[in-house]
């Protein structure tokens, strides 16, 4: 069972391990410039990329709009097409609808193609603690499963591991989950994905239970599709007795016409190709074909109050490309598990404390886990626009969370020294003379912690500028300085 994210600490504090994890920086940096080069790449070749980027957004936020409009007319039409929709309001009520129908059927195993929604509710663990074992099929997520990890990129769940390290894995976790690796696997990528090709046939074969993501549901007819690279998905939609959906309300799209904007944006900022490899397409239950239990399981899970913020719910549009965190130089550093949920780097950083709320340390911290440059918006295919989104988060964690009023009563001091001009003087100079004390780091009690253990503090000047403005003859350098230098030497440096 692959472990929840339950317990990590705030991004500063996981970022400061991470980073120091120089096979992990390099995987990342490898793996991220190389998909990012070729997004690039995919991109320049559509002339009309520009208006596609603006069609994806008008689409996603007309159906944001009149959400409560297109749901409807889903539920209708997947009803009408023999499936049962099931509205879930939270984590817990997906969990247990999801339970109850596997029970219903009468296994004790399902078999599931990579959904970052199953993920965001902890599905796995919640089934286990009921009996049911759930297999990973997308095969980064079987990797992230049999390594007991944690998945750390939107796109490549396991991003973060090399060859090496997911042959180690397959030799030694293969056979407590089914089908033993090969003896003598090594590290070519052929014999890699055969291994996997084995092992996870068996489960297909037998799996009498499905359950899925979707990466869109087309409203007009009730429609799921999901896209994937491998085909592992598509065994998983249509083998199995009963298949169960489990997807956010966001991902409607009213038509198939608004459809063919995504299935472009899509595949050229995920994987850099023109056309996704696999598109799967289901609407309810066809005899003889596929599934012949069809549930929807329909989550909010903080969706409605995403939606209600109106700078923070552009977050919604998202298609999940993982494009802008293949150049964020944040992610690219700090690796997906510092951002303490299956969301991570920048669509992590705004999406997460939206979803969860703003009081847990971690998700305050998110907001911050930015440099701000844009690179995220700039590649974004339905403009969201992360860096408005981080700070209107930013504004929201210093108004709410408690440890911003010792920032606010610091900001009042230092607006009263800097209205006295005689105090602000007395202060710089006992600074100047007690500089030698001065520890090269500063550490602040509380959340302030945080700020203060990753920045030195600056060096102090033997004399305020002030003071050397002041007894400086005209034309001539100021005082010497403890290095030898003058005044106007120091400046000129
Ligand atoms: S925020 Fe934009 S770039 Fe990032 S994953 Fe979502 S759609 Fe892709």
């Amino acid at each position: 069972m692959s472990r929840t994210f339950l317990g990590m600490p705030p991004f500063p504090e996981a970022a400061a391990v991470s980073t120091q994890n120089a096979q992990l920086r390099a995987n990342l940096t490898h793996a991220t410039h190389t998909i990012r080069d070729k997004r690039a790449r995919a991109v320049t070749e559509l002339d009309d990329w520009a208006q596609l980027r603006q069609a994806g957004q008008e689409i996603k936020d007309h159906t944001l709009r009149h959400l409560d409009h297109y749901l409807l007319q889903a539920e209708k039409a997947v009803t009408a097409a023999g499936g049962t929709v099931h509205w879930a309001a939270d984590a817990a009520e997906a969990n247990r609808i999801v339970a109850d129908l596997v029970r219903a059927t009468g296994e004790s195993e399902v078999v599931k193609v990579k959904s970052m929604a199953t993920q965001e509710i902890g599905l796995n663990e919640a089934l286990a603690a009921e009996g049911i074992t759930a297999y990973e099929t997308d095969l980064a997520e079987l990797i992230v499963q049999l390594g007991d990890d944690l998945p750390s990129h939107i796109l490549v769940p396991a991003i973060h591991r090399n060859r090496s390290e997911i042959r180690d894995i397959f030799r030694d976790a293969m056979g407590r989950w089914g089908r033993p690796a090969p003896d003598g696997l090594t590290d070519s990528p052929a014999e890699l994905a055969e291994a996997a090709r084995l092992h996870l046939r068996e489960k297909f074969l037998r799996a009498k239970v499905a359950v899925s993501g979707a990466n869109f549901i087309v409203a007009e007819t009730g429609t799921l599709v999901v896209l994937e690279s491998e085909g592992n998905g598509r065994m998983c939609l249509t083998l199995p007795e009963t298949l169960i959906s489990v997807v956010g309300i966001e991902k409607l799209v009213p038509s198939w016409r608004d459809l063919e904007v995504f299935l472009q944006l899509l595949p050229r900022s995920s994987t850099a190709e023109r056309m996704n490899p696999y598109t799967t397409l289901w609407t309810g239950t066809t005899a003889g074909d596929g599934p012949s239990n069809f549930h929807l399981v329909l989550l909010d899970n903080g969706r409605t109050d995403t939606l209600a913020d109106e700078v923070g719910r552009q977050a919604l549009r998202c298609i999940r490309c993982s494009a802008c965190l293949n150049v964020c130089p944040v992610y690219e550093r700090a690796g997906g598990h510092a951002y303490g949920s299956p969301y991570p780097g920048p669509i992590g950083a705004i999406l997460t404390p939206q979803l969860r709320g703003l009081q847990s340390e971690v998700d305050a911290s998110l907001p911050y886990a930015s440099s701000l440059c844009g690179a995220c918006y700039e590649v974004c295919p339905v403009a969201i626009d992360i860096p408005e989104v981080l700070v209107q988060l930013r504004e929201r964690v210093a108004d709410q969370a408690p440890g911003h009023r010792l920032e606010r009563a610091a900001m009042k001091s230092a607006g009263w020294l800097l209205d006295h001009p005689a105090a602000y003087s007395a202060a710089l100079r006992t600074a100047s003379r007690a500089r030698g004390l001065l520890p090269r780091r500063l550490p602040l009690p509380g959340p302030a912690k945080a700020w203060s253990d990753s920045r030195d503090l600056p060096t102090l000047p033997e004399h305020p500028f002030r003071d050397w403005w002041n007894s400086r003859p005209n034309g001539e350098d100021g005082p010497k300085h403890d290095d030898g230098k003058t005044g106007k030497d120091s400046a000129a440096r």
